[in-house]
């Protein structure tokens, strides 16, 4: 049976001080949550004191972007390895403000996904249409083909360390969310392509998610449908009973 994974992505906020604050108060309001696995991807700076204020809680701890080579001169970039030393276990890769304010590519999503794979991180890997491209008709041959770029090459021993968050960009951050039923019909597209390529069964087990404006209103309903296995939440991850009342309708 696949996870369910509740994972919070905060984006550019949060210091380590407000980090450690926000983990102490949300672990006891989390405990015992374990039908679903609850990560929190926070800023670079903040993951050694996440990775330290949930030590021996159920909350898991991850990065917001990886970089693809292991060392070298690329200032201002974050290896995988510089990840897991200091306990990290997730990372989000391609999430589409990478894509649209930082140049993130299908191909550079591809050499994150595999150089996170090749030490030890479980990927959380984003995709999804822009607005112009679910009003043309045309999401579905979006997501697929995202979906085969950003995995290609990776095995299907890899793909059980592979999270996939369906992320519609229209949706993200703007309040506006794909109807429970867009969000089911898109992550099952995605299903299928991965049926497609690694089998019936991987495609089974695999951990699709939704993500955009999903909140502590809409969550229940969104989780209740069959292809979405949780969620990627932007702004109500850094609210403590948002975010707990989220982890709760996935339980
Ligand atoms: C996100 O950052 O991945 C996201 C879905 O943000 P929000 O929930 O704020 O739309």
């Amino acid at each position: 049976m696949r996870r369910t994974v509740i994972a919070g992505n905060w984006k550019m906020n949060m210091t380590p001080k407000a980090t450690r604050a926000f983990i102490t108060e949300l672990a006891p309001m989390v405990a015992g949550l374990d039908k679903c696995d609850i990560v929190l991807c926070v800023p670079y700076v903040d993951i050694a004191t996440a990775v330290e204020a949930a030590a021996g809680t159920n909350i898991h701890i991850g990065a917001e972007n990886v970089h693809f080579e292991k060392s070298g001169a690329f200032t201002g970039e974050i290896s995988a390895e510089m990840l897991t030393e200091i306990g990290t276990e997730y990372v989000v890769i391609g999430h589409s403000e990478r894509r649209t304010y930082f140049g993130e590519t299908d191909a550079t999503v591809n050499l994150r996904t595999k150089a996170a794979l090749a030490a030890g991180l479980k990927v959380i890997l984003c995709l999804g249409e822009v607005k112009e491209e679910r009003l043309s008709g045309i999401t579905n041959e979006i997501v697929a083909m995202q979906t085969k770029l950003d995995l290609a090459g990776i095995s299907a021993e890899e793909l059980k360390n592979v999270i996939i968050a369906y992320e519609p960009v229209w949706a993200i951050g703007t309040g506006l969310t794909a109807t429970p039923e867009q969000a089911d019909e898109t992550c099952g597209v995605i299903r299928s392509v991965i049926a497609e390529l690694y089998g019936a069964a991987a495609a089974e087990e695999i951990t699709i998610q939704y993500g955009g404006s999903m909140n502590d209103a809409n969550a229940a309903e969104l989780l209740s449908k069959p292809n979405v296995d949780g969620g990627l939440i932007g702004g109500a991850s850094l609210k403590t009973d948002k975010f707990t009342t989220i982890v709760k309708a996935a339980n």
